[in-house]
């Protein structure tokens, strides 16, 4: 029987995906985490990732400016690069343009690109451009990281607090956002995280990647999820996607080491991927994420 997509689920497309490849031993990590992770020098590995955003899907043409479409363009794989505690290097744009776009809102999308690119000190090195019927913008980037400065999602332990690089906004800044990675280069150099992700999808959702590549569960309280900007339920904000904050745990011993403007929400307990809400008066719930996914 032929299931829609709709049906499988984004998460359970990229699996089956996963399954059917084969990957050579320069591969160290392939499908499956923030970025790939590749063989390049002997105290360095590569990181490899790419996103894409659509017009009607990731931005509105009507409220978003050609600059902030191009700044979401690369930062959104910046963000992947902080994930895995890299430095961004050299990108590639793959742009599709329909009709109505002219010179001055493509160079404007570029001039998007181009100062966050600076700001990063990446290169961009090349692409492609096609018609379209929408605005598309894919980026794939490279980027380093030192070997023993590596964070995947998977290696939580039990034990392990469970951090926040910012607070969680119900209508975060999905234009205009600046990928964590200065936050992320502290983490990797200072707190011996054993495993991060960016808030793409959700800190449920995202949170539930940890702990299924971990095999291990976590208890998250509802007092200690810090919110931005105007006031909102937790249990509202914390399925809302887009937040680009940087999820992380970390040996409770490292805990004095924390900045101002991190946030302690949990920790990782027991083996199974579970997620235990502790609300304000001490209530437990078992939670299902409901974040963002395509399908
Ligand atoms: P993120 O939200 O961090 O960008 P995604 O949820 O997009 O991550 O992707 C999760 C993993 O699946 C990544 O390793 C990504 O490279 C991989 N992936 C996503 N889509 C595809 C695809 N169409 N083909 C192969 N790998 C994919
Ligand atoms: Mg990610």
């Amino acid at each position: 029987m032929k299931r829609r997509l709709s049906d499988i689920g984004e998460f359970n497309l990229i699996e089956s995906i996963a399954k059917t490849v084969k990957t050579g031993p320069s591969v160290i990590r392939g499908i499956g985490d923030d970025c790939a992770v590749l063989g390049y020098k002997k105290n360095k590995y590569l990181l490899f990732t790419t996103d894409m955003i659509i017009e009607g899907v990731h931005f509105d043409r009507k409220k978003a400016s050609p600059l902030s479409i191009g700044h979401k363009a690369l930062a959104v794989n910046i963000s992947d690069i902080a994930a895995c505690g890299g430095t961004p290097k050299w990108a590639v744009v793959s742009a599709g343009i329909p009709k109505y776009i002219d010179n001055s809102y493509a160079n404007d999308i570029y001039k998007g690109i181009n100062n966050l690119a600076q700001k990063f000190g990446i290169d961009l090195v090349g692409g492609d451009t096609n018609r379209s019927e929408k605005l598309v913008l894919s980026i794939a980037l490279l980027g380093e990281v030192l070997k023993d400065e590596l964070v995947l999602r998977q290696g939580a332990q039990q034990g392990d607090s469970l951090v926040l690089t910012g607070p969680l906004r119900e209508k975060p800044d999905h234009l205009r956002f600046m990928p964590k990675i200065k936050e992320s280069r502290f983490i990797a150099k200072k707190l011996m995280p054993t495993a991060m992700i960016d808030i793409s999808d959700g800190l449920l959702s995202d949170l539930e990647h940890i702990l299924k590549k971990s095999q291990k569960g976590a208890f998250l309280y509802e007092s200690l999820i810090p919110i931005g900007g105007k006031k909102a339920p937790v249990k509202k904000v914390i399925n809302i996607g887009e937040q680009f904050e940087l999820l992380f745990t970390i040996p409770k011993s490292m805990l004095k080491f924390i900045p101002k403007g991190f946030y302690v929400i949990g920790e990782i307990s027991g083996s199974r991927p579970f997620i235990t809400f502790v609300g304000c008066s001490g209530e437990r719930k078992k939670i299902n994420p409901r974040g963002y996914t395509h399908f």
